[in-house]
Parts: C-alpha cells; sequence; structure tokens
C-alpha cells in the first residue's frame, strides 16, 4: 500500500498536485476539505454541522473528521493507496488515522510537505478566490485564521510524522510541473 499525507498550509498546493499524483499512481484522493464541500452542497447534516465552522476557517471538530474518514476508507476497495490531502490536521486525527490503518495493517510510508512562505499563500488564496466560490476564500480575515490554525494547530502533525520518522519536504514554490516532479522522485523512493 502506498499511502501518503499531503501535507501544508492553505494555499500551498496540496489539491493541485494530489490532482497529478494519484493519476499517476492510482491512489484515491481522500481530501477532507473536499468531502466536506460536497456534503455542504447537498445540503447534508454533516455538510450543515461542518459549514459551522468551514465558513470561518476553523477546524471541524475532530470527531466528525475522524469518523468521515473512517467511513471513506471502509468504503473503499482494492485501493492500491490513499493520498490524504487536508488531513490529519490534528495529532488527535493523526493518532486516529493510525489506529485505523493498523488495524488494517496498511501504515502511512510518509507524509509529504509542501514548503510555501506566508506571503506567496496569500497571493494564491486570493488569485483562488476569483473561481472557487468557497466563502473561506472570500476575505482577508478568514484567509489570515486560517493560516493561524494552520500555525497553531496543524503545524504539530509535522513532528509527529518527523518522530515516527516519516518526514520529507518539497519546495512548494515555482512552476507547478517542477514541483510535481520533484513530489514523484519522493514518492519514487518510497516504492
Ligand atoms: P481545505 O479544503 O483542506 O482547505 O479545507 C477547508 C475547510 O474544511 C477547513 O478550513 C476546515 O474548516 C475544514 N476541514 C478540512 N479538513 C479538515 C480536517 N482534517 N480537520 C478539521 N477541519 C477540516
Amino acid at each position: 500500500m502506498l499511502n501518503i499525507v499531503l501535507f501544508g498550509p492553505p494555499g500551498a498546493g496540496k489539491g493541485t498536485q494530489s490532482e497529478k499524483i494519484l493519476k499517476k499512481y492510482n491512489l484515491v484522493h481522500l481530501a477532507t476539505g473536499d468531502l466536506f464541500r460536497l456534503h455542504l452542497n447537498n445540503e447534508t447534516q454533516l455538510g450543515l454541522e461542518a459549514k459551522k465552522y468551514m465558513n470561518k476557517g476553523d477546524l471541524v471538530p475532530d470527531e466528525i473528521v475522524i469518523s468521515m474518514v473512517e467511513d471513506k476508507i471502509n468504503k473503499s476497495s482494492n485501493v492500491i493507496g490513499f493520498i490524504f490531502d487536508g488531513f490529519p490536521r490534528t495529532i488527535n486525527q493523526a493518532v486516529a488515522l493510525d489506529n485505523m490503518l493498523e488495524k488494517k495493517n496498511i501504515p502511512i510510508k510518509q507524509m509529504i510537505a509542501l514548503k510555501v512562505e506566508e506571503n506567496e499563500l496569500i497571493k494564491r488564496i486570493i488569485n483562488r478566490s476569483k473561481t472557487s466560490g468557497r466563502e473561506d476564500d472570500k476575505s482577508i480575515d478568514k484567509i489570515n485564521n486560517r493560516i493561524q490554525v494552520y500555525n497553531q494547530e496543524t503545524k504539530p502533525v509535522a513532528d509527529y510524522y518527523k518522530k515516527h520518522d516519516k518526514y520529507s519536504e518539497v519546495d512548494g514554490i515555482g512552476v507547478i510541473d517542477e514541483i510535481f516532479l520533484k513530489l514523484c522522485s519522493k514518492i519514487d523512493e518510497l516504492t
């Protein structure tokens, strides 16, 4: 199993690069933000609950995220591997993911972090807001809040993977295809 966590702050390019990686390596994309937006569009109970947090740029509570991910993993069959995008975002989520995957004997191979500095993130999200239709891309306050939440709650997740010797990073600035090649060489080392 090739299970990878693609990590980085909002606007680092996780979604863009995940799309390219999953096509090349035949992986299943497990993007919690996308799953929540789907629920939100379908106005499900889960979507309505998640919306309260998402629209402010806050994290959805762990228990909601974890059960949604567990459900998705359990419903996926004949999978070569998962690419986790936007998950785990807290230490609790990282521990829960390890427990879920341990039960199935399909551990995370590696976290790969995209490194992008804050000014560039803000520029990218403002640019994305012109087409994304995302409420949380719309105001500078919401964008700043998401970056702050990342720094406070999500960054420590990288240390968790470092401690388990499963961490690497790639410079996320530059041309999309060049960043993709750098990611591929990291992934190829794992297979
Ligand atoms: P994203 O598309 O990854 O930027 O996620 C959009 C929003 O969905 C986040 O700002 C959170 O409100 C929520 N969200 C997505 N993934 C998670 C997660 N793993 N834990 C908590 N909230 C999440």
